[in-house]
């Protein structure tokens, strides 16, 4: 959900005359229609009737075009706002569509990620849910527990995990397997994460060549890297694998398809039993063998394709999500009018704007339309 009844309060405090909120759209994330009326919401009986009345639209997902099987764009109108996460710069479609329906829209997944924006940063609340929830699908798919455990009938052996990729995901990946008791190693390109790694507890792993020491660009992701340090990276991985019973993946590349990090051959010489979780599985996957939304057995390695692992945890994953809308949009209301004003000046604006008035006019796109 992209509202909870905390932020209904809040925006109604913040100058919004009425929440609108379709009845039932809480309840897979156990927020109640009684809670939003509660909280001071009106609850309308469908989307269409909510979408009618509301001058801002807010979503969790990008609105489902026809193709999609509900079209959720029919139900939107010139002179609304839309903020929702869009996949605005490999969704071209979606982009001309919204511009099409002559509406201004603001790219959730594109918010700067920078020190101010923290607070309304969706990728990085989804991510910390997903690494955490990663690790617990990995424990369930695991005939063995995780820590070590010293019982009358003889001692069990820790497990051993190791995370690929130490985004925000992943760091939050190596504190759950750590807390629940795992060896935790971990690996990725960029140099900054060796000490956050460290930091966790766990040990680093990696190919600390020169290339290494330039893998980040200038916006904090991983730059793609060279054949020859792809193999260095392939040889030393090999090796590490063998020994791990828990592989997280979380490589990713911001408009590249995932680094395959996990070759079939790897895979061969993993001990039977042991799980892999491929959250790069939406993005061609860390892991060739992986398959989105299954898990699948091969070589005697479980291997799950988790395809969206913030809705299993759908409470927190909206509570966090409408907390960062809550953020995002309170700069943009006019203290004095309660209006919306949108500066396209401010940095969190220029980076979101993605049409204006049924313009394109995010740069990333402008050149391309
Ligand atoms: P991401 O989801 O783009 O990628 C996940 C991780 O995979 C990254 O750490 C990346 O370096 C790694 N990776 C890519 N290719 C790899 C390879 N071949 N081998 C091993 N690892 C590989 O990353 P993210 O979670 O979105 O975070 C990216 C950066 O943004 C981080 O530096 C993070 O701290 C930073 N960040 C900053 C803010 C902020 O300041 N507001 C908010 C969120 C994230």
């Amino acid at each position: 959900m992209a509202a909870t009844p905390e932020t209904v309060k809040k925006l109604k405090a913040l100058g919004a005359e009425e929440i609108v909120i379709e009845t039932g759209a809480g309840v897979a994330a156990a927020y109640t229609d009684e809670a939003y009326a509660e909280a001071g919401a009106m609850i309308v009986p469908d989307a269409a009737s909510a979408a009618a009345a509301a001058d801002i639209v807010f979503k969790i997902q990008r609105p489902m075009q026809a193709a999609d099987g509900i079209d959720e764009l029919a139900l939107l109108r010139q002179g609304q706002v839309l903020m929702s996460p869009l996949g605005a710069l490999t969704n071209a479609d979606l982009v001309s569509a919204l511009a099409a329906k002559g509406v201004t829209a603001f790219a959730l997944e594109l918010i700067p990620r920078i020190t101010r924006a923290q607070s309304m940063d969706i990728l990085s609340s989804q991510a910390n849910l997903a690494g955490y929830k990663a690790v617990l699908l990995a424990a369930n798919h695991f005939g063995r527990i995780f820590p070590q455990m010293m019982t009358p009938g003889g001692t069990l052996a820790p497990s051993r995990a190791f995370i690929m990729g130490v985004g925000v995901a992943g760091l939050q990946a190596i504190a759950t397997a750590r807390r629940l008791g795992s060896i935790v190693t971990a690996t990725d390109v960029r140099p900054a994460t060796k000490e956050q790694v460290q930091s966790l507890g766990a040990k680093f792993v990696a190919v600390e060549d020169d290339e290494f020491k330039a893998a980040e660009t200038a916006g904090g992701y991983a730059k793609q890297m060279s054949p020859e340090y792809q193999a260095k990276q392939a040889a030393l991985v090999a090796d590490h694998i063998k020994t791990q019973d828990i592989v997280i993946t979380t490589a990713l590349i911001p408009g590249r398809k995932a680094p395959v990090l996990v070759s079939e051959d790897m895979v061969k010489t993993m001990k039977p039993g042991s799980v892999i979780v491929d959250m790069a599985v939406e993005q061609g996957g860390n892991c060739p063998l992986s398959e989105f939304g299954k898990v699948v057995e091969k070589h005697g390695v479980k291997i799950v394709g988790p395809a969206n692992l913030p809705s299993e945890l759908a409470t927190d994953a909206s509570a966090l999500f409408a907390r960062n809308l809550l953020n995002f949009i309170t700069p943009m209301v006019d203290k004095q009018t309660k209006a919306l004003k949108i500066d396209t000046n401010d940095e969190v604006v220029k980076g979101t704007l993605v049409i204006q008035n049924g313009q394109v006019v995010h740069p990333s796109l402008t050149s391309q339309t």
